[in-house]
């Protein structure tokens, strides 16, 4: 076990890394953030904000040398940068996961291999395999880049050939998976944190709705039978079991309109549509990253309350600093921010969180905050 008061490396620092660091120094760990943006939202939070790249090896050696063990909020960070910092201390999760997670083309095809179910998909290297996928695929369907793909980014919908032919021409010819869209009932998520001799816990399974490719908000307790949570939670778990895998790892569903569930992605990490866990659990998902990072067994899921989040992006400060009045006055509402200094649109900037006796009520607070704020002022 890994006690306080030592320190805990986290690589990248912006949200996810902040929400970490928080919930570490609570416990009275410290707390190294590497992020090259002397901004970095985590940086501000941190023991130490090792201001440099995520090559840098002074700074990956002094992190070596300084932390006891070390995690990432997100799963880009180059291998060989997890790989020089696993040959010398515990780094979860590690560097095979994080592998398979960052690429969709091994993600899904790791995910099928498991026989857990996808939307179906085919890999894209050339541009000569796209007729041959086109043939497989009912369309309409989605071209996405292998890598670096999140919030809708690198997504191109197309109806036929030619179209798939102009979205690879627009993709740069980047690695794909052409994937045929499904007619979705729900997109929902499962948040677990696994320790390393393999005990889990899982977080209630939430309900998601994304606006423009983006987490909108999240309704916990989802709103799906009960068969369909337990099966979410069952594929969830095959899934982490599957890598031996050792931290928080979120898993996207899609559950279809004919009532089949799929899995979209997965994320190495903790996860937007579980930061409801930071007020409506007994354990956040981002103590649970602290805790599997330390070789302590995963803390109690137990969700306290029924609980909306809502996301809020840069485009509420397109008229100036948004009237927070109505949200920082509810005293079942709390504010998240996460100190980014420029606000753009799409950028996540925070969340709230609204806690009620029952789902409806929550919503309704949600939603009344959400009117306040998008009022203009
Ligand atoms: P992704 O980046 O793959 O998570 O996609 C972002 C969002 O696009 C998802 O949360 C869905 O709302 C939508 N989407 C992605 N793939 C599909 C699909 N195969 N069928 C229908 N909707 C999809």
């Amino acid at each position: 076990m890994i006690v306080p008061d030592a320190v805990l490396g986290v690589l990248g620092g912006g949200q996810l890394g902040r929400m970490f660091t928080i919930a570490a120094r609570s416990m009275g760990y410290r707390v190294w953030v590497l992020d090259p943006d002397p901004h970095s939202p985590a940086g501000a939070m941190a023991d130490r904000h090792l201001q440099a790249g995520y090559r840098d090896q002074a700074a990956l050696s002094e992190m070596g040398t300084a932390c006891a063990a070390v995690t990432t909020e997100f799963e880009n960070v180059p291998a060989e940068t997890l790989e020089f910092l696993e040959a010398r201390l515990p780094v979860r999760p590690g560097s095979a996961a994080v592998a398979t997670a960052r690429d969709r083309i091994r993600e899904k095809t790791f995910i099928r291999e498991q026989g857990l179910a996808t939307a179906p998909f085919v890999p894209i290297r050339r541009p000569e395999e796209l007729e041959p996928a086109c043939a497989q695929l009912d369309m309409p369907a989605l071209l996405k880049t292998a890598q670096l793909g999140y919030d809708g980014k690198g997504q191109v919908p197309v109806t036929d050939l030619a179209e798939a032919q102009q979205g690879f021409t627009q993709l740069q010819e980047a690695p794909c998976v052409l994937e045929q869209r499904v007619e979705l009932a729900l997109e929902l998520s499962v948040i677990l944190a696994r320790s390393a001799n393999g005990e889990t816990a899982l977080f209630p399974v939430s309900e998601n709705v994304h606006a423009g490719g983006i987490l909108d908000t999240t309704y916990v307790p989802a709103r799906v039978p009960a068969a369909v949570a337990e099966q979410a939670n069952d594929m969830a778990r095959a899934l982490a079991d599957a890598m031996d895998y050792c931290g928080v790892l979120a898993v996207e569903f899609f559950l279809t309109g004919d009532g089949q569930l799929l899995i979209n992605e997965m994320a190495p990490r903790p996860h937007n549509s579980g930061h409801y866990t930071v007020d409506a659990c007994l354990t956040s998902q981002f103590e649970q990253q602290v805790r599997t990072l330390c070789g302590l067994p995963p803390g109690a899921t137990t969700l306290l309350s029924p609980v909306v989040m809502v996301n809020i992006l840069g485009d509420l400060w397109e008229p100036g600093t948004p009237p927070w009045q109505q949200l920082l006055s509810h005293p079942q509402a709390k504010l998240h921010l996460y100190g980014k200094r420029h606000a753009r649109p799409g950028r996540k900037m925070g969340h709230y969180n609204c806690l009620a006796k029952d789902l409806d009520t929550a919503i309704a607070i949600a939603e009344q905050i959400r009117g306040a704020l998008h009022r203009q002022v």
